[in-house]
């Protein structure tokens, strides 16, 4: 059990911040993963007054705050359009909609849980973190970095042209993935963000520009066995390396087929 001493409504970033700073508080998101874990916490920091839970459009990005739902990334219509529904399709296996209506982005970001969907797409979106003391990174920069006592602030996902599908697969319906696999296309580049392998979701990008000449069944399959080779997968309760490598090569080329019409 979780014993928490005091919950602060913080005023500001800096306030969050600095209390984070001491091993003894924690921020708290929507507190599904952190009521799993047993210990005490002097002052659980609570960011929901510093309207932090809004996804913001311009014409050239989407700002999607720290205490912004996972319900509400698979809802958001504009998020959806430019992601042809891959966030959606990332979030909406996630437990339920209710769990889902808690669950924040921060929580679900800064975890980098190896397991995790929302990881996955938002890397194959190349987008940006935002922290509070080390400023905007790449979050696939920031998928490897060790954890500190920073604050999420929001993520960034720029708008270019793109091309994108999300597939995961799942022992039964609500359960982690086996595995995930995001596909992308921007900045005249193809790639894949596998999640689930079951360590942090890493990058695999076309290196040799498997796809450049278009999708088709050949250059589909020859980049799903691309990724499959260049994949590195562990075994786990959920299924074994050999496994995950199969469903890396499935998973990646019904998602390239999807993006390109093409039979599967
Ligand atoms: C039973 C169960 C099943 C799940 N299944 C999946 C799944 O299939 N796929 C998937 O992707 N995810 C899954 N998750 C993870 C879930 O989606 C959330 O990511 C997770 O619960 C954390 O979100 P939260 O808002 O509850 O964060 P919290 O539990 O409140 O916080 C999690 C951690 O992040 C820190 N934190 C929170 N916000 C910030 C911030 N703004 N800045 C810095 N640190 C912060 C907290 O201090 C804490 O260490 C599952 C979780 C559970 C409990």
């Amino acid at each position: 059990m979780l014993t928490i001493k005091e919950i602060r409504k913080v005023q500001s970033l800096e306030e969050a911040y600095e209390l984070n700073q001491k091993k003894t508080n924690r921020i708290i998101g929507g507190m599904l993963w952190l009521k799993m874990q047993t210990g005490n916490v002097n002052i659980a920091i609570d960011l929901s007054n510093l309207k932090l839970d809004t996804i913001e459009e311009t014409d050239s990005e989407f700002s999607i705050g720290a205490m912004v739902t996972l319900r509400d990334l698979e809802t958001n219509a504009a998020l959806n359009e430019y992601t042809h529904n891959a966030v959606r399709e990332a979030v909406r296996h996630i437990v339920g909609v209710q769990f889902r209506n808690l669950a924040t982005v921060g929580g679900s970001i800064f975890g980098r849980y190896g397991f995790s969907d929302v990881l996955t797409v938002f890397m194959a979106l190349d987008a940006y973190v935002e922290l509070h003391h080390a400023g905007i990174v790449p979050i696939s920069e920031f998928a490897k970095m060790p954890y500190d006592n920073d604050v999420l602030v929001r993520i960034i996902v720029k708008k270019t042209p793109l091309a994108c599908a999300y597939l995961s697969h799942r022992q039964t319906k609500t359960d982690f993935p086996v595995l995930a696999v995001a596909i992308s296309h921007h900045h005249g580049k193809w790639q894949a963000v596998v999640g689930a392998t079951p360590h942090r979701a890493a990058v695999i990008a076309d290196e040799n520009n498997i796809l450049s000449g278009g999708l088709n069944t050949e250059s589909t399959k020859k980049f799903a066995q691309y990724v499959k080779e260049t994949v590195k997968t562990d075994s786990n309760i959920r299924g074994s390396a050999a496994y995950r490598k199969h469903l890396a090569y499935v998973l990646t080329k019904r998602a390239l087929s999807s993006i390109g019409g093409i039979d599967a």
